[in-house]
């Protein structure tokens, strides 16, 4: 039995198949194809809505590891690399990726293919980074892509066929100069403040008692020296393990005890060091892309609408931004956007209120992220994204059998 990484989701193929190399992935699809199954590729399983769910074949990538090439501006790796190889590959080179997610135990692929964003009002997410994909398509064969068709890849959501290598785009290695402070929430969240300053920004949201708390970064200049980083996150994780015990019988303490510091006021150092969460809690996650304009009012709406139905929001709600994105189903596809980020912690029932995260986020714009739990259908992605018919035109190209398709995949594009 396979379940995601957070247990929310569980799954018993008929089969697993694990490939070393491109070509075993080609022999797998035709070993599907020759048993009329259908077949899903998984990553590090870290995504909280069914995308890679089967009854069928999974597809784990787990082996297809290590890097292809590496240039002074790009890097070619095989898709199945988890970000903490990479950044450790790169960082070898004095290079970097641009972007740095909050998770480095996910795969490249996984990542690529449900458009994993970090925050930076000016920096896009690894699906940005992408210059060409070799993938494996529905009729077993082997393809590149690296014209127009890859804003069909760039969100791709394992649709489109099981990718073997990707190139992305890498920048020289710099040192970040972070810092954490508190502040009133509609002042960080306001358009033009802490979130659009920087190289890197995100605020941490304390719903129950109205509290903020910003984080924020800036390249280092050049000769500095890292500073000894204290990290917090073994600290935090204790506190949000007591937290989330203690939050099931004393709801209101979760919050306070979330809120610990994470390098205790600022730090220098490298950004895949500092800016990467090394004790998640395994907590289940929904998170929108709204219309930037949209954030500071869908806040407060969303605080309002959850003390009017008794809901409380126990883990802090993670808010982070990213620039427009050309990927045709990238959720920030076409316009400068703000991520709103809920967690709801394990042993509670999320069901209510992400619902109600989904009702008021959508109201306001948003779109889901792919990854995380929402309850959208092929008829909110067609209103949503106005390039749905070319990344259905690339399905038909790729996949016209359907070989990769699950019954999430048909809820959320069709069939
Ligand atoms: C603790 C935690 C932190 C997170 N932080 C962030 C964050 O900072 N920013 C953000 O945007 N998201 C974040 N996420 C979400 C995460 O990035 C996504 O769930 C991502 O898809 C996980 O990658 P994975 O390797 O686990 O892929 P999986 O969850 O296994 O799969 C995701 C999708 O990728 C497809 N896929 C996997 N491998 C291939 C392949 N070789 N070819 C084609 N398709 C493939 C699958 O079919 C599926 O559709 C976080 C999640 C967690 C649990």
């Amino acid at each position: 039995m396979w379940t995601n990484w957070s247990g929310s989701l569980e799954c018993r193929p008929r089969a697993t198949d694990r490939p070393l190399d491109e070509a075993g992935v080609m022999a797998a699809v035709a070993r599907a194809a020759d048993r009329g199954l259908r077949i899903r590729p998984v990553g590090a399983g870290h995504s909280d809505s069914p995308l890679a769910v089967t009854d069928d074949v999974h597809l784990d990538c787990s082996a297809l590891t290590g890097i292809v090439a590496v240039g002074t501006d790009r890097v070619r790796i095989r898709a199945g690399t988890t970000l903490a190889s990479l950044h450790a590959a790169l960082a070898e080179k004095d290079l970097a990726l641009d972007v740095v997610p909050d998770t480095d135990a996910v795969t490249v692929a996984g990542a690529i293919s449900t458009g994993t964003h970090g925050s930076g009002a000016a920096v896009g997410s690894l699906s940005a980074q992408v210059i060409t994909v070799r993938l494996v398509d529905g009729m077993g064969a082997v393809r590149r892509i690296d014209g127009p068709d890859l804003d069909a890849l760039r969100t791709g959501l394992g649709a489109l066929g099981v990718l073997t290598e990707v190139e992305l785009r890498v920048v020289p290695a710099a040192l970040l100069h972070v810092h954490e402070e508190p502040g009133a929430p509609s002042e960080l969240l306001a358009e033009g403040g802490v979130l659009d300053r920087h190289r890197w920004a995100e605020v941490e949201l304390h719903v129950p008692s109205g509290e903020a708390l910003a984080r924020w970064g800036d390249v280092s200049e050049p000769g500095s020296e890292p500073l000894p980083v204290v990290r917090r996150d073994p600290v935090r994780a204790a506190a949000a393990g007591s937290a989330e015990a203690l939050g099931r019988m004393v709801s209101w303490l979760a919050p306070t005890v979330w809120r610990a510091p994470r390098w205790g006021g600022s730090a220098t150092g490298p950004a895949h060091r500092l800016l990467v969460d090394t004790r998640p809690q395994r907590t289940e996650f929904t998170e929108w892309a709204l219309p930037r304009a949209a954030l500071d009012a869908a806040v407060r709406e969303l605080s309002a609408a959850a003390g009017a139905r008794g809901l409380e929001v126990k883990a802090p709600v993670l808010v982070r931004v990213g620039p427009a994105e050309s990927g045709w189903l990238h959720p920030a596809t076409d316009r400068a956007t703000a991520w709103i980020a809920v967690r709801a912690p394990r042993g509670t029932d999320p069901g209510p209120l992400f619902g109600l995260v989904a009702t008021v986020l959508t109201a306001a714009g948003g779109r889901p992220h792919w990854a995380g739990r929402h309850d959208w259908t092929a008829a909110e992605v067609e209103q949503a994204y106005p390039r749905l018919a070319d990344f259905r035109r690339v399905r038909d190209k790729l996949d016209p059998q359907r070989r990769f398709a699950n019954a999430h995949l048909d809820t959320i594009l069709g069939p």
